[in-house]
């Protein structure tokens, strides 16, 4: 006898990439930051240590001293931030408070891929929208199909995930100006797209427009489970703090995401150390022959060299402690991600796919 319901026994889990704890190993299969988080999150934290109050109490319903720094920070009102627990949570809650059998969800074929996880564990339908060919990207989003979607919820990564394709804001500002759905633009990877990539400058014009966004990326901070979304839609924000935990985001984690935002000189520099590695990667993995799509995010898809093949290469990859993203059974078997990691990385794998490439 199974004691889950319908929507449960339907539920579809979320793969995600390898957590390897040991020592020796270079990540570059889950999109972290190669560099630490801001030393400022390191004196928050310390001077946190002893506080047993802050611990003994329970959080700020709305992630408090967060939000209010987010909300300088953007020069939005605080009804127009929720903090999340990541900003997969961010995503949760969309999807637990818009979808329904009058809105289901919409979505470029390849995407985040959490976003069918979420969608179908909501009880709800999605469309994938095919993918369509275009110059330096071959798995492009087919903005306009996305545009004559109605009275959906339609997801768009910006930059999107695993191909790193990214739309202007200024168009998709237009587009959803002009659409009768509801936009959730996921901009996990959004600051590695440059300083205007963002659509939260249009928050308060477009009400059918909720923005998620994350720590985990720029900010260094993925293990510390960060988040917000943002919308200038008060009774789609009243929605979504419906179905929030009351108490969603931890003591600490406001504190030293607070702490992470307040360094922007810090903020700057990782970003340009990423790009400065992707620049470098993907000038080296052409020199090898892979084929790289366009990424403006902090990772490379690249189809690998026919001889020895995608897989025959990650596997290799592994005896050198390198782990890098593989999508076995998708369309793209044929590529692999890599993650830009920091300089010393970047180099150790490019030397190791010299060396791998030169023996198989
Ligand atoms: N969106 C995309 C496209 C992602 O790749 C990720 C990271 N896996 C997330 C959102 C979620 O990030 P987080 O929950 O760590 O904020």
């Amino acid at each position: 006898r199974s004691y889950l319901n319908a929507v449960t026994r339907g539920a579809a889990h979320y793969a995600p990439g390898e957590q390897v704890n040991e020592p020796g190993w270079i990540k570059l299969n889950t999109n972290e930051s190669p560099l630490p988080p801001s030393p400022n999150v390191f004196r928050v934290m310390a001077e946190l240590v002893g506080q047993g109050d802050i611990l003994r109490k329970y959080s700020h319903p709305l992630g408090e001293p967060l939000l209010s720094a987010l909300a300088d920070y953007w020069q939005l009102g605080k009804e127009n931030i929720i903090v999340t627990n990541g900003s997969d949570e961010a995503l949760t809650l969309i999807c637990r408070a818009t979808l329904g059998a009058e809105r289901p969800a919409v979505f470029p074929a390849v995407t985040y891929s959490l976003s069918r996880t979420l969608v179908t564990n909501a009880g709800a339908a999605y469309t994938e929208i095919p993918m369509v060919e275009r110059t330096g990207q071959p798995y492009g989003i087919d903005i306009e199909a996305l545009a004559k979607c109605s009275e959906a919820v339609v997801f768009l990564a910006n930059p999107n995930a695993i191909t790193g394709e990214y739309i202007d804001a200024g168009r998709l500002a237009g587009i959803i100006a002009a659409s009768k759905s509801l936009w959730v633009v996921d901009e996990a990877y959004n600051d590695f797209a440059g300083p205007e990539a963002t659509m939260m400058k249009y928050i308060t014009q477009l009400e059918n427009l909720v923005v998620t966004r994350t720590f985990s990326k720029t900010h260094a901070l993925a293990g510390l489970r960060v988040g917000y979304l943002a919308s200038g839609n008060q009774e789609l924000m009243q929605g979504l703090l419906a179905h929030k935990d009351s108490y969603n985001e931890d003591a600490l984690a406001t504190r030293l995401a607070a702490a992470a935002l307040a360094d922007k000189a810090w903020h700057e520099r990782t970003i340009r150390a990423v790009l400065a590695g992707r620049d470098f990667l993907r000038a080296e993995l052409i020199a090898l022959g892979f084929e790289c799509f366009d990424s403006e995010a902090n990772y490379i898809l690249a189809r690998a060299p026919e001889k020895p093949g995608a897989p025959a290469v990650v596997r290799r990859l592994r005896d050198y402690k390198i782990l890098v993203r593989h999508y076995a059974g998708s369309p793209f078997a044929d590529c692999i991600r890599f993650s830009v990691g920091a300089e010393g990385e970047n180099a150790k794998l490019i030397g190791s796919l010299k060396e791998i490439l030169k023996s198989l």
